[in-house]
């Protein structure tokens, strides 16, 4: 084969791959079609999948693969690696895309040094070339990233793709795929799976708020919260939160934003000290409307940003939300 193997991952205990597989999906049509080359599916499956078929997304790939066998589940990066490395070796791509999941972090790194390359992570676009882009310095600088080996040797470029960035395709179609049985034993695993991480959960639903306001970082500390949070009473919105608020603990987990917190899409989104880091971009520009507050004018929220006040969060906040109070009197 040559081409792009894309391999998705299937939602924990289910028969369902996720979204940001799908998305992954997309990139690898998108690179399949600069290159006029064809995309290949691979799924990794324990019990869940079966030959009879499952629902993807998209054009119907040129060939379905899945990688069956018990030890494949629960999920070790020991077998991971040893599977898709005889998958790769058996079909010989040009590239190999994943999503940019934990999972796909914990593994993929050493899949693609089995190759003698590294993992081309987190891209969030594919230029002609093909070129890939990802992010440096919490966004501030976008880096090109070109695969070339020396002495003409061949191998695969490994690439993961960031959440958010490449828009899943809507419709459905349902493979069939070809299994493919791996060669593993219970002796060449070295990890014992933990209990599965777990997203925030979601006690406060954030997706339904029509007005969001939403602190990062440039707050400073813990006690100025009620700058904000008297800003999001003044508009009736809800308190949000980019993750670095989350982590410290100053808010709780369920009011974060992003690629590991929840997604919204309100009407106004108001972004108070945050900087605009790829994964908290993924998480809340889908809003209507975006104003940024931040003393840095090359902030990247600027980039998504409707409105963008540059200033200190300090003198604007208090004056807005005087300024709404009077408004509403
Ligand atoms: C696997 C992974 C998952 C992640 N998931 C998420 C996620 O779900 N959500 C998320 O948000 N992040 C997530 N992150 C973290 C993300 O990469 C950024 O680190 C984070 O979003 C930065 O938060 P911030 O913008 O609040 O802080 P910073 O990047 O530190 O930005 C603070 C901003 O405040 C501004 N500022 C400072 N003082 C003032 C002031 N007085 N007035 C006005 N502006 C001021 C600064 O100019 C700066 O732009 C994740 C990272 C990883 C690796």
């Amino acid at each position: 084969m040559s081409g792009v193997l894309v391999v998705l991952e299937k939602t924990p205990g289910s028969a369902a791959i996720n979204r940001m597989s799908f998305e992954a999906l997309a990139a690898a049509q998108q690179l399949a079609d600069k290159l006029s080359a064809t995309v290949t599916i691979a799924v990794p499956s324990g019990k869940d999948f079966s030959a009879d078929g499952f629902e993807s997304k998209g054009r119907t790939p040129s060939a379905a693969y899945l990688l069956k066998h018990e030890l494949l589940e629960p999920y070790t990066s020991d077998t991971y690696v040893l599977a898709l490395e005889q998958l790769i070796k058996k079909l010989s791509p040009d590239y190999v895309l994943f999503p940019h999941t934990y999972q796909v972090r914990d593994f993929a790194p050493a899949l693609a040094t089995r190759f003698k390359q590294v993992l081309i992570s987190d891209v969030i676009a594919i230029h002609d070339g093909p070129v890939f882009v990802r992010q440096l310095l919490q966004g501030k600088l976008n880096a090109d990233y070109k695969h070339s080996i020396p002495n003409n040797e061949k191998a695969p470029c490994f690439v993961s793709v960031q959440a958010g960035s490449f828009r899943a395709d809507e419709s459905t179609t349902t493979i069939k795929p070809e299994i493919f049985t791996p060669e593993l034993s219970a002796a060449q695993i070295r990890n014992k799976p933990g209990e599965r991480f777990r997203e925030s959960s979601q006690t406060v639903d954030l997706s339904a708020a029509p007005v969001i306001v939403s602190v990062g970082r440039g707050i400073g500390e813990q006690d100025n919260l009620p700058i904000v949070e008297e800003l999001a009473q003044a508009l009736g919105a809800e308190l949000a939160a980019s993750r670095p608020i989350c982590d410290n603990g100053w808010l709780p987990m369920e009011r974060q934003v992003g690629s590991s917190g929840q997604t919204v899409s309100p009407k106004l989104y108001l972004a108070v000290g945050i900087s605009g880091a790829i994964q908290h971009l993924v998480g809340m520009k889908g809003s209507k409307a975006v104003i940024a507050i931040n003393k840095d004018e090359n902030a990247p929220i600027f980039e998504v940003a409707d409105y963008g006040v540059v200033g200190d969060l300090f003198e604007i906040v208090p004056e807005l939300t005087k300024a709404i109070r009077a408004a509403k009197t």
